[in-house]
């Protein structure tokens, strides 16, 4: 075999992504779960309402539902002819009078305003009349029947991703279960015989040439944010046989076997023949900093993703090209990361010939700043900064140019 092998060619960043979109085939399970518990899950199914939300009209204030012709003046005093809280009916209201009503309960019919309690004082030696001290106008302070959903409209779509406040939505029509695309399963193992586990060995006896193994961490936690089974198979020995029965074992019962480190050509990197011995696989040099080594394949039945070791590039390619994959599993409509314009507040000279990914933090002035060491190595850089520049390749940065910034809370909700 040949390890010193030239370099193939960088594949840019882009190409990488729809190549890999083009692979990740929906996994088509089904599965129905109660709303409670759907949160962060991707909808199978279209939800249509088969009610009206607000049911009817209703009061936005406490206060007096009025009929607002009959209000020629301020200061009127009318009779208060029935009470109406939250919860209860009401009935039409009599002409010449006024209801007192209470937010969230039905406008009774004939009334066409409410007027603030707050514009209104009781009659303390006429009880039950009250002077309305201010003239509405009509519709005033009334929640109109269906503004918020009409029935039949479809209020979240096949393909969605469900958050907190669709979990609200999809309650407040009633849904108290929904078809969610089952969750993928994922395989997780590290690479590196440099790596220990924290807890295993204390940080005053860690050996001369000993890491800890902080891929596994994060690698795990984005894996369960995005809805997946996790199988943590923990650390893999550099050794052949130990990555080929970890790879055997793995591709049994998954979707996607991720690995971190050992994907550079390396002698000390057993991915690459593991994979290609069981199946197949493409290492690709992605023309991006940091992540440049990335690894795709088959083993059997389950999609392969190797990620470079380096855990900046392991995170960043994680959120860059697995997540986009791992949602599209699922059948999520758009899995495109989304970037929006903002000033920096910093310099970059260093254009570079990749694509670059620049941790920074936003400032309380609506610019960027940037952390001050991007090697790929400083995770640092990942937990100081609040998301990364998106910066085209040979491009420098001067101070108030605007870029491309993308927040690690459009990845991580
Ligand atoms: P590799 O891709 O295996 O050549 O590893 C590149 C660099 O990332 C090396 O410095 C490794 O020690 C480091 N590295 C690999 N895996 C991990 C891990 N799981 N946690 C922390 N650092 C790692
Ligand atoms: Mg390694």
């Amino acid at each position: 075999m040949n390890t010193s092998a030239a370099r193939p060619p960088l594949k840019a960043l882009d190409d990488a992504l729809v190549e890999l979109l083009a692979c990740a085939t929906p996994l088509g399970g089904k599965e129905t779960v109660s709303t409670f518990d759907a949160d962060g899950r991707v909808l199978a199914q279209d939800v249509v309402s088969a009610l009206q939300v607000p049911p009817e009209d209703n009061s936005s204030m406490d206060g007096y539902a009025v009929r607002s012709t009959e209000l020629a003046d301020e200061g009127v005093v009318l009779k208060v002819s029935q009470r109406i809280p939250a919860g209860s009916a009401g009935s039409a209201l009599e002409p010449g009078t006024v209801a007192r009503i209470f937010t969230g309960a039905p406008i009774p019919a004939g009334a066409d305003a409410v007027v603030m309690q707050e514009d209104c004082q009781p009659l303390a030696d006429r009880e039950g009349f009250v002077r309305i001290q201010q003239l509405p106008r009509p519709g005033q302070w009334i929640r109109r029947a269906g503004e918020d959903v009409t029935r039949g409209a479809t209020v979240l779509s096949k393909g969605e991703r469900l958050t907190p406040a669709a979990l609200g939505l999809a309650a407040s029509i009633g849904m108290d279960q929904l078809q969610v695309a089952r969750r993928p399963r994922v395989a997780l193992f590290s690479t590196g015989d440099e790596l220990v586990m924290p807890g295993e060995v204390a940080p005053e006896q860690m050996r001369p040439g000993a890491i800890y193994n902080s891929n596994r961490f994060f690698l795990r936690a984005l894996l369960l944010r995005l809805g997946c089974e996790v199988s943590d198979l923990g650390i893999v020995p550099d050794q052949r046989e130990a990555t080929l029965a970890a790879l055997r074992s793995a591709s049994q019962n998954h979707d996607l076997i991720l690995t971190s480190g050992g994907v550079s050509v390396g002698e000390e990197d057993h991915i690459k023949p593991a994979v290609q011995q069981l199946g197949s696989l493409d290492l690709w040099q992605i023309a991006m900093k940091p992540g440049k080594p990335f690894a795709y394949g088959r083993v059997g039945s389950a999609h392969f993703m190797g990620l470079p070791g380096n855990p900046v590039s392991s995170f960043l390619t994680f959120l860059l090209l697995v997540q986009p994959f791992l949602l599209r599993l699922q059948d999520v409509a758009d899995v495109a990361t989304k970037s929006i314009a903002v000033p920096a507040h910093f310099t970059w000279s260093r254009a570079d010939k990749r694509r670059e990914f620049l941790r920074v933090r936003r400032n309380a002035a609506g610019g960027l700043e940037l952390f001050a060491n991007q090697s790929s190595g400083v995770l640092t850089s990942a937990v100081w900064g609040d998301g990364v520049v998106d910066n085209p390749a040979g491009q420098t940065i001067a101070h108030g140019d605007t870029v491309r910034f993308i927040a690690f809370s459009e990845w991580l909700a």
